[in-house]
């Protein structure tokens, strides 16, 4: 089975090894030295010198554990959205009580960073500032660096979700001042799901001070206490970090400047390959995503017949729309443990699917 969705993703067999291994106590010396190990190298891949912590739950668990750690019901708040995970982001602060202003985007393009900051100035007291690094739903990146600058200088508290980007796309959190920072083991980590992570610089814990929306499970003032102890508040996915740990030794062997280049490689040959086979990306090229490839379904394809047929006669899964895109774009995963051959294999599998469907598939070029 080729699993090319954009989470999860497949996992070495190291890591998998890795988390077969037997329990362990996780209020001993072992659990201390996994956590502190861990949580170095989630630090480096974050390039924070902040605090990086690990708490048991889904990506949407970490981003509900930002929202309440750093808001109050009836605070002010500017939720940029270009997908749904932007829209998830904005519907919890909702929940919570925050008074939410959604700047959206036309789904497939980017957020725009000036118009981010005509928002702020229109309603000055607007405090935070949540944004999605990479729309999984689109294949859209944004540019988070430029919507960095812009919040920074209106010197508000900039919470990220990069579930999908961190770990395989550049984000030197501390260089561009981003005080939350949110990922999920699932996704480029090449980890079985279990696990977020989430940073929090000292303006983020000024906020979580003041914050004043309920918390339990999710608080992050307990969850940092306890790892200044190389524990954790509550028992953790200790199978799930003992992957992990793996999973970052052999980041490490690869080199981040590595691992990033490889996305990029691999994300511009499926585009080519798409693009080959007579189709159209959703994105454009200077900011699709280099973890996930959004393709338009063509006029006259059933696209659910298409990846029903991938995944039969050829084993490879891939992703549908969500929400309004449904049946409109096919969604390729190629983040994590990902290499030329695995996409080349996606394709030809689109390619057969294709063709079985009654489209007019562009003959590949040759030697793939
Ligand atoms: C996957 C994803 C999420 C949700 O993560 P879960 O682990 O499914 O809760 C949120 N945001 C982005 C950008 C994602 O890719």
């Amino acid at each position: 089975m080729n699993l090319r969705v954009p989470g999860p993703t497949p996992c070495p067999p190291e890591v998998l090894q890795a988390s077969a291994r037997q329990m362990i106590n996780h209020r001993g010396p072992e659990f201390k030295a996994l956590i502190a190990s861990c949580t170095a190298g989630l630090k480096r891949f974050f390039q924070t010198q902040n605090d990086a912590l690990i708490l048991t739950g889904s990506g949407t668990g970490g981003m509900e554990a930002a929202v309440v750690n750093t808001l109050s019901p009836g605070e002010h708040i500017l939720a940029v959205t270009i997908g749904v995970f932007g829209d998830r982001f904005a519907s919890i602060a909702e929940a919570y009580g925050a008074k939410v202003t959604r700047l959206s985007f036309e789904r497939g393009q980017p957020a725009d960073p000036a118009a981010i900051r005509q928002a702020l100035q229109k309603d000055p007291a607007i405090t935070t500032v949540l944004v999605t690094h990479n729309e999984t739903s689109t294949g859209v990146t944004n540019d988070l660096k430029a919507i960095a600058q812009v919040v920074r200088a209106a010197d508000k508290l900039l919470v990220v979700d990069a579930i999908s980007s961190l770990s395989s796309i550049d984000l030197p959190t501390d260089a561009w001042g981003c005080d939350v920072v949110i990922s999920g083991s699932q996704k480029g980590w090449g980890v079985p799901p279990g696990l977020a992570f989430i940073s929090m610089s000292a303006r983020a814990w000024e906020a979580n001070k003041k914050a004043r929306m309920p918390r339990f499970y999710w608080d992050l003032a307990r969850a940092k206490k306890s790892g200044d102890k190389g524990e954790t508040p509550w028992t953790p996915a200790v199978s799930v970090m003992f992957a992990l740990e793996t999973a970052l030794q052999l980041m490490e062997r690869e080199g981040m400047a590595q691992v990033f280049a490889r996305h990029e490689r691999v994300a511009r040959r499926c585009r080519e390959g798409v693009k080959a086979l007579g189709l159209e990306l959703f994105a454009r090229e200077s900011y699709a995503s280099t973890t996930v490839t959004a393709i338009k379904v063509p006029p006259g394809v059933d696209g659910k017949q298409v990846s029903q047929a991938m995944r039969q006669d050829s084993g490879v899964v891939i992703s549908g729309g969500q929400q309004d895109l449904e049946g409109k774009i096919w969604r390729i995963g190629h983040l994590g443990h990902v290499s030329e051959p695995d996409v080349d294999d996606a394709l030809r599998a689109l390619e057969q699917a294709l063709v079985k469907a009654g489209f007019p598939a562009k003959k590949v070029a040759a030697g793939r």
